[in-house]
């Protein structure tokens, strides 16, 4: 017989400020002090503290159980206690011996979660009832680091059967599509009755980590830094609260999000949830990390065909999807369907329109910073969808165009679609008023230290605007001031084309001061390792 769930359950869950929207923020050291330490540094926004003790040497093992006894009681968050084999996702080898071992020291332990892999709760089971753990304090878990098993609905069958209060299930997403297996499951356990973690890990599930405690999950877990996640596509613990505002986050929030690949280090969620706060309305923006763009659509966008019940309004689209998307699409705007690119989808009235806010959005701040530009001569580098944008939208205000690209063939395609002429990349900008870089060429990265043109090149051009926008300064830029030009960086136009999509979506005006002020701020502390 398995111990019941309800008479002994020790209501940890009451230590919890936010029943709704718990966020666990797992720790990983070597050393107890290191775990100590960093035990202190959790942001008391967070609601529970995982420790684990798979990370610590093995000699640390045994310090480690006798500051429990002490941190547990002293505590005002409960710990989740973790001691996960290597071949389940833990951090070294441990044997059957080691972990039994361990495990047995800590059943007595007070305020405390234990989270167990399957195998050893199906073991512990077979115990005498004195020698099993108080079930309603388990956490029965299972991981997949390599996908989405098509047995999952199986496994958490056989896992609902143990006597464990809470089931955790984390597997591998590989698109974002992969999301709608671990959504589903949420809404299985609750139709269950049963408490339940579910998460997809790796940057295409990210989603699963924000919008999961809203449907269902007992709790999301949250980095304590950046690059201190113990499992892929870990969320900033701060950033849940401080970007994203889980615990404002239910089943009539507002959805919107960047879709493209990769988008883990887009500043955009940044902007657009800071301008959702300010406006004081109930919206989130996430990062959709799509890599098939034909099957997002069908299963979570289109309103006919989609699986996934989510109150969606709008999409930003970046690389590479800008053209696939128009194939998906119930209308389009005539000036995105000139530019051959949409990068602004709303859903309204179950139908999908599909809108460019790159042209405009790369305009304005050129407006604002020169005037009128009418009869003005532009040079624009590269020949992809941000130069076919910036063709568009110059041509608009009567600008003398010319493409600078790598690539003869695509500059040529360019300029027959906008009747312009072309000239190769290595030519001197002389008599051009603007200067525009529309390629990656001194981008955080491998390609920080390029430039698409030097100071020498640049003489006497009035103004040069560089489209990158991460790093906000770019060799590009410092060249260009070299030459004495004014220079315009691409978080001007990444704030104004944003804007102009929240207002597409949400018919409110966002504050471009606080859309900058976010995105420079996200691009200098979060972005600046790469
Ligand atoms: P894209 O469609 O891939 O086009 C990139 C263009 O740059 C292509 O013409 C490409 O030439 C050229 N290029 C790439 N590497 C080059 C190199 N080493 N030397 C010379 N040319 C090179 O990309 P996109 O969407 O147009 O974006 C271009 C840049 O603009 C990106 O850095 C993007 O982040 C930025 N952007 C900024 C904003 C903003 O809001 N600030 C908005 C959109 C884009 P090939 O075709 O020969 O490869």
């Amino acid at each position: 017989m398995f111990v019941s769930v309800t008479t002994h359950r020790l209501d940890l869950v009451e230590m919890i400020s936010d029943p709704e929207t718990r966020v666990c923020v797992p720790l990983n050291e070597k050393t107890v002090r290191a775990l100590l330490s960093a035990i202190a540094s959790v942001p008391e926004t967070a609601d529970m503290i995982e420790l684990r003790l798979d990370g610590l040497e093995p000699s640390q093992i045994q310090t480690a159980t006798s500051e429990l006894r002490n941190l547990v009681g002293t505590s005002s968050r409960p710990f989740v206690l973790t001691f996960r084999p290597l071949e389940q996702g833990g951090y070294r080898a441990i044997t059957a011996k080691e972990r039994q071992a361990f495990w047995e020291k800590q059943f007595d332990l007070e305020g405390v979660f234990f989270d167990l892999e399957g195998d050893l709760v199906q073991e512990l089971t077979t115990r005498d009832a004195d020698a099993q753990p108080d079930w309603s304090r388990v956490i029965c878990s299972h991981h997949d680091f390599s996908g989405v098993p098509n047995s999952l609905e199986e496994l958490y069958e056989q896992m609902a059967f143990t006597p464990a209060r809470i089931l955790k299930l984390a597997v591998k997403a590989n698109d974002v599509v992969d999301c709608l297996i671990v959504f589903n499951l949420l809404d299985l356990a609750r139709n269950d009755g049963r408490e339940i973690i579910a998460i997809a890990m790796g940057e295409a599930g990210v989603i699963t980590r924000i919008l999961g405690p809203s449907r269902g999950s007992f709790l999301t877990y949250g980095a304590l830094e950046v690059d201190r996640g113990t499992a892929p596509g870990q969320v900033v613990a701060s950033d849940l609260e401080s970007v994203y505002h889980i615990e404002h986050i239910d089943r009539e929030t507002i959805i919107t999000g960047l879709v493209g690949s990769p988008v883990s280090h887009s500043v955009s969620p940044h902007m657009h949830n800071s301008a959702f706060r300010e406006a004081a309305i109930n919206g989130v923006y996430l990062p959709l990390e799509v890599r098939n763009l034909g099957q997002f659509f069908k299963r979570m966008v289109t309103p006919r065909t989609r699986e996934l019940d989510w109150n969606l309004r709008g999409l930003s689209i970046t690389a590479p999807h800008k053209t696939e998307v128009m194939n998906y699409l119930d209308w389009i705007e005539p000036r995105a369907q000139k530019i051959g690119a949409v990068n602004t989808v709303l859903l309204e009235n179950e139908q999908l329109r599909g809108y460019n806010t790159d042209a405009e959005g790369l305009i304005g701040p050129l407006i604002q910073r020169m005037g009128s530009i009418a009869g003005s001569r532009a040079a624009v580098i590269g020949a992809g969808g941000a130069a076919s944008a910036a063709v568009f939208a110059l041509l608009e205000q009567k600008v003398d165009v010319c493409v600078y690209a790598r690539d003869s063939e695509k500059a040529q395609a360019l300029c027959q679609r906008f009747n312009i002429s072309s000239e190769p990349l290595q030519s001197s900008f002389a008599g051009k008023d603007i200067v525009i870089n529309a390629t990656p060429l001194g981008s955080l990265g491998a390609q920080a230290a390029e430039t698409p043109a030097i100071a020498n090149q640049l003489r006497d051009v009035r103004l040069a605007y560089d489209l990158v926008y991460n790093p906000i300064e770019t060799r590009f830029l410092l060249e260009a001031r070299e030459a004495g030009c004014q220079v315009l960086g691409g978080l001007e136009m990444l704030v104004a084309q944003a804007k102009l999509q929240f207002k597409i979506w949400t018919n409110t005006n966002a504050s471009s001061e606080l859309m900058y002020a976010a995105g420079s701020s996200a691009l200098s502390k979060t972005f600046s390792r790469d």
